[in-house]
């Protein structure tokens, strides 16, 4: 029987899941993803992560508790830098999040915590995924194989995504699941929503708030959907770049989002407790107002985030743009 390994659904689990998916397969293991978010997932999370912690961090506690008594090991890998150039890391709680969760959670399986620093030179993610097959017992043509084989899985991935998929939906594609259709039929107001993957895409930390914006007949663009050098290129009319990778890619989206495509608003979903979340909603919200001159709707979600609130403000929202475009 094949060991199996458990990828929490949060977290990097957005921006990488089809490549360690498909190595990890390569290298003969099953893999297994914890469940959807859920309020038992939250509630386990809430109860074992240190109080301060910003939410999706105890989210992620609740995801590893999920996976735990299912599988032999848990790929935790700690994500230091995924740019090959320039000084761009994870935030602090990405570093030391294996560390964290071995030390709030008891009798847990093994957890890989693979060191992810490409900065460190060009063969980085070879080097590395090479301990990991040597750690599993695999052959080199074996880790070699599986190495080519999610990286093509992952560019097929990126390819899906720029066709405007959200990551859900084109892991849905990846295998071989129909997603639910993107758009609402109605479609009269486009809206960039910028933040970070584990918030936007996780439809029971944010109340379904995609869905929500389809079906008032919202187009929705995200950062996933543009190319990474377009982001970094409109980013360099900033005066200097934030140090944290995922805070990086929700400015540089909401700078492209405002001078690079016709959006009729920018929504940005905060995480409570996110310390770079606290500067970046606000050099967002002043760009939009000052310079971008596009409506911004601000919307923080914690674990007490409630269907009614966000909807009423996303209504509001959507029905004062609609008013000024003359379609309500
Ligand atoms: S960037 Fe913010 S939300 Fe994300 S893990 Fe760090 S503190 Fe938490």
């Amino acid at each position: 029987m094949p060991q199996k390994i458990g990828i929490p659904r949060t977290l990097g689990y957005y921006a990488y899941y089809p490549l360690w998916k498909t190595f990890f397969e390569e290298l003969g293991l099953e893999v297994i993803t914890s469940s959807p978010t859920s309020k038992t997932i939250l509630d386990a999370g809430v109860k074992e992560a240190v109080n301060d912690a910003c939410i999706p961090i105890k989210i992620l506690h609740g995801h590893v508790i999920d996976l735990k008594g299912k599988v032999d090991y848990i790929f935790l890998p700690r994500l230091v830098s995924v740019r090959k150039f320039g000084t761009e890391t994870f935030c602090p709680k990405f570093l030391g999040l294996p560390d964290m969760v071995r030390a709030a959670i008891a009798d847990l399986p093994e957890i890989i915590d693979t060191r992810v620093d490409l900065a460190k030179g060009r063969f980085e993610l070879f080097r590395l995924c090479c301990k990991l097959g040597e750690r599993f017992g695999a052959s080199l043509p074996r880790v070699i194989r599986a190495y080519w084989r999610a990286l093509m899985v992952y560019r097929q991935y990126q390819r899906l995504l720029r066709e405007r998929y959200t990551p859900v939906e084109a892991i849905e594609i990846l295998d071989g699941r129909q997603p639910e259709s993107q758009d609402s039929p109605k479609e009269s107001l486009v809206f960039a929503v910028v933040g970070y993957p584990y918030a936007i895409y996780d439809n029971f930390l944010n109340v379904n708030l995609l869905k929500r914006l389809r079906g008032l007949g919202v187009r929705i663009l995200t950062a996933e959907m543009i190319p990474t050098r377009l982001l970094i290129r409109e980013a360099k009319k900033l005066p200097k770049n934030l140090f944290w990778h995922f805070s990086n890619r929700a400015v540089q989206a909401a700078w492209y989002f405002l001078y690079r495509e016709r959006v009729d608003g920018i929504v940005h979903v905060t995480a409570f407790g996110c310390g770079p979340d606290a500067m970046v909603d606000r050099m967002i919200e002043l760009e939009a107002k000052n310079n971008g001159h596009r409506p911004f709707l601000s919307l923080t979600i914690d674990e007490h985030t409630g269907e009614a609130g966000i909807q009423t403000r996303v209504e509001a929202f959507v029905d004062m743009l609609k008013l000024r475009r003359g379609v309500l």
